[in-house]
């Protein structure tokens, strides 16, 4: 059974192609600059055969056209006829408190999607042209389904997700945490408590996913307890130019004093803080941390800041859960950062945390980088998100 995930944004569009009988890729690809001048698909065969070319996308459904080509006709094609494909699962940034698991793609699942689009104005509304697009391409036969980002966030008890704020917002609003990452969260912790060799019901873990955005989660009897990020991914602690957390009376001081409105204060807090805010140099953790090295006063505390914000997250979660058995890294930096990991492990020796120096060399790899005496276990998971969509898609349509 072949799965076709999709991670549709409002100008690109990634995909992959999975084989189900055992969980290969058989091709992944990207349209990129959908509606822009100068779009173009890249596409790749497992067995490295490529196809790239520039061709005009006005549109989703274009796109979605260029990549039936691909995997269909093209010299990096890798199937006959999309008969071949099962099912297509589609990745969805915001699904509210209303969808707690993934389901099948139908009219009111899309209409459910686009009036969540409040919530996430950037993401939702592109990922309902895109899933029309692809009914369009791919015809109503083929099942599609929804994977939500906030999912895994939706058993957080009220203490956890609601806001200290008058209640009628909430009411009115919806305004809580939803939290992010979640297809992630799921995933690396669900191979944490195998490696662990523990059900997921008995076991307390800390995963955290380290990239351009961060988060970090409390996952407790198999089920997500509480995570850093909030009513929108801004929240939590500084990520490649998002702020994080910070007093809201900073934001409004500073918008005063700039003239600034909700709107482009809000662009600052996303785009132009983090690391980039900080460092003045890039928004990239190893740009970052190469200009520290080079004796970068700011840069050096744009690493310090994160590493101590993502050490007190992940203090604050064992202490929510009254212990933690492992914590997990994944994410471009949580997957190949040993410093950073070393960072934390030293700063948990009052656990009894004890750092496998040599496990922790590895870049990109599952490991374990704790020794076997460590009072808790420390692992390394490289996240697959689009693994984790194939195989609810593949559990909704069976
Ligand atoms: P992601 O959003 O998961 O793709 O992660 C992107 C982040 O991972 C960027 O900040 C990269 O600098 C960081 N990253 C990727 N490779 C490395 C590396 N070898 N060392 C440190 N950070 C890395």
């Amino acid at each position: 059974m072949k799965i076709f995930v999709v991670n549709a944004g409002s100008s690109s569009l990634k995909y992959q192609l999975i084989d189900m009988e055992n969980e290969q890729v058989l091709a992944k690809g990207l349209c990129d600059r959908i509606g822009i001048e100068g779009s173009l698909i890249s596409h790749k065969a497992a067995d490295g055969r490529e196809y790239r070319t520039e061709t005009p996308m006005p549109t989703h459904s274009e796109a979605f056209e260029a990549v039936v080509y691909a995997l269909i006709n093209s010299d990096a094609k890798v199937i006959d006829s999309f008969d071949e494909i099962s099912a297509i699962g589609h990745r969805i940034v915001q699904g509210g408190a209303i969808f707690k698991g993934s389901c099948l793609i139908d009219e009111k699942v899309l209409e459910q999607i686009s009036d969540l689009g409040v919530m996430a104005p950037l993401h939702n509304p592109a990922h309902v042209l895109a899933i029309r697009a692809c009914i369009k391409t791919f015809g109503s036969e083929i099942p599609q389904v929804a994977v939500f980002d906030t999912s895994f966030h939706q058993t957080m008890p009220a203490k956890a997700y609601m806001y200290p704020l008058p209640y009628e917002y909430y009411e009115k609003y919806q305004v809580r945490k939803y939290g992010a990452h979640g297809t992630s969260h799921r995933f690396v912790s669900d191979r944490v408590a195998v490696l662990e060799g523990k059900e997921k019901s008995d076991i307390k873990i800390i995963t955290c996913h380290l990239g351009n955005g961060c988060s970090i989660t409390a996952i407790k009897d198999g089920v997500c307890l509480d995570t850093s990020m909030g009513f929108t991914p801004l929240d939590g602690f500084m990520m490649g130019t998002r702020s994080g957390t910070i007093d809201p009376s900073a934001i409004t001081y500073i918008a005063e004093k700039e003239n600034l409105t909700p709107a482009e204060m809000n662009t600052i807090c996303n785009k132009k803080s983090g690391m980039l805010g900080i460092s003045g140099v890039s928004n990239d953790n190893r740009d970052v941390g190469a200009a520290a090295e080079a004796g970068n006063e700011r840069a050096k505390l744009a690493v310090d800041m994160q590493r101590y914000e993502i050490l007190k997250f992940i203090g604050s979660y064992i202490t929510a859960m009254n212990g933690v058995d492992a914590i997990v890294f994944t994410g471009g930096i949580g997957e190949n950062d040993p410093e950073l990991r070393e960072y934390i492990c030293e700063n948990l020796s009052f656990l009894g945390v004890k750092m496998d120096s040599v496990a922790n060399k590895n870049r990109g790899k599952e490991i374990k980088i704790t020794t076997a005496d460590s009072g808790v276990n420390i692992y390394v998971v490289p996240t697959n998100e689009e693994l984790a969509i194939a195989r609810d898609t593949l559990a909704l349509v069976k």
